[in-house]
């Protein structure tokens, strides 16, 4: 790692407080990683408490679609919040959450017709989880249709269910061992999302369905880009062969979009790339632009009824703040902003800026693969990074980045400008440059 142009800021941006009493995501209390104070967030920009800029390549997480403290989303929250901030959604609905709906239905894949508005991502993997599981129980008449098949690489949240089929050694499996349902997995598709179609990648899922289908409820996959469990894009073909057996089968095809959808990809959903419908699609992060957490699971009419039709007779969930009017609000804000600019130029164009600009990184020789899709660039290195070193190199130089594992991936805010997502892949690629 490159060491120049570095100064400490370690003492004046570690709180003590925090560091003894605050849990932060996947940290140890014993060594926990260092966790820098945030002052305020604008645009692009994330500030921290000594007055440190750092052009934001995370997105929070990929949720902060259009920056921070947007004045359109602000302004939004400001006018609903006079209205009213939540009530429940059992026998009481209201204008938000019908608006939402709508903009949803007009965005998501044709066959989409209900929606189950839920608390955050993991919890709509539950919820689609519990969907399939109710649908397949109805149409089969017995409850041995309850497992499912997923793809190696996967993350699909922190939940229990969501745990259990997300990647079985980069996910959770491993801490929690048996406590965990086992799922069926079958490897990630190899064959590049720009590379030719190798017909052997769908072989193993096809094999694994043909034998357990009698088991399987359904198939839980990420369109097209596996985030968490390890960034890597695959080919359109696999998600249309996946297609193909899920009907053959009688299984339900779940794509989980909640890192994908809201244009992130270059299309409003994931899906789009293959033309390829699921059944059941999660959907949240992007959904309130980083605003509060929520997050939504959308259906077809066939399986809504079937489980409607079914032993219990209705979805069985209800979560205290689902369709929270609030979040429903900063959502139709945020769709709003999305129509109102030509996002598929948009995202090209950062989608070029960063090939361009990340391109010199495939000739280092500590790097594995440099791959752009979207608004998503990542540098695969070829062995794991150490993060908090990492960070603190980012910090040095104005840029926040976290990587994990062995990718380097960034994934801005869409109002990033030119000037400032060329300085982030520079600066990140001054990082890990061998040299
Ligand atoms: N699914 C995918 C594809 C995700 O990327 C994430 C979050 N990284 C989740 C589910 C879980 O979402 P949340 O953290 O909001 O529970």
């Amino acid at each position: 790692m490159n060491k120049d142009n570095t100064n400490s800021h370690d003492d004046l941006l570690h709180d003590q407080w925090d560091r003894e009493h605050l849990w932060h995501p996947y940290t140890s209390t014993v060594n926990p990683l260092p966790t820098y104070k945030v002052d305020r967030a604008d645009g692009v920009y994330i500030t921290l408490s000594d007055g440190t800029r750092l052009i934001d390549g995370m997105s929070s997480w990929w949720c902060v679609i259009h920056g921070y403290n947007n004045p359109t989303i602000n302004n939004a929250v400001e006018t609903q919040l006079h209205k009213m901030s939540h009530v429940m959604f059992g026998g009481l609905t209201h204008e938000p959450a019908i608006e939402l709906g709508k903009r949803l239905l007009a965005m998501a894949p044709p066959s989409m017709n209900n929606i189950f508005y839920a608390d955050s991502g993991s919890v709509a993997v539950e919820v689609a989880m519990k969907m399939a599981i109710q649908a397949a129980i109805s149409k089969s008449g017995s409850h041995k249709k309850s497992n499912f098949v997923t793809i190696r690489s996967g993350y699909h949240g922190d939940t229990w269910n969501a745990m259990s089929v997300c990647d079985p050694v980069t996910g959770m499996h491993g801490a929690f061992g048996p406590a965990l349902p086992v799922r069926f997995f079958v490897p990630q598709p190899k064959s590049r999302f720009d590379g030719e179609w190798n017909p052997e990648d769908i072989k193993p899922l096809e094999e694994c369905i043909e034998k357990h289908h009698d088991e399987i409820a359904g198939l839980i996959l990420e369109p097209i880009v596996q985030g968490a469990g390890g960034m890597w894009f695959y080919h359109p073909q696999y998600l249309r062969e996946a297609r193909r057996i899920c009907n053959k089968y009688g299984i339900y095809l779940i794509f989980d979009e909640i890192a994908t959808g809201f244009w992130r990809t270059g299309r409003p959903f994931a899906w789009e790339h293959a033309g390829v419908e699921p059944d059941i699609m999660c959907i949240g992060k992007g959904l309130t632009a980083g605003y509060l957490t929520s997050s939504a699971v959308l259906t077809t009419r066939e399986v809504a009824d079937t489980i409607s039709n079914g032993e219990a007779g209705v979805m069985m969930h209800g979560p205290t703040f689902m369709g929270n009017p609030l979040a429903c609000a900063i959502g139709i804000a945020s769709i709003d902003l999305l129509n109102s600019r030509d996002m598929k130029s948009v995202i090209d164009h950062i989608s070029e800026v960063m090939e361009r600009e990340l391109a010199p990184a495939a000739k280092f020789e500590n790097v594995a693969d440099v791959r752009v899709l979207g608004a998503i660039g990542v540098v695969e290195m070829r062995e794991p990074v150490n993060v908090g070193e990492f960070q603190k190199e980012c910090v040095a130089r104005g840029i926040w980045v976290r990587p994990f594992g062995k990718n380097v991936y960034i994934m801005p805010p869409y109002i990033v400008n030119d000037e400032q997502l060329t300085t982030l892949c520079r600066q990140m690629l001054q990082i890990i440059s061998p040299a």
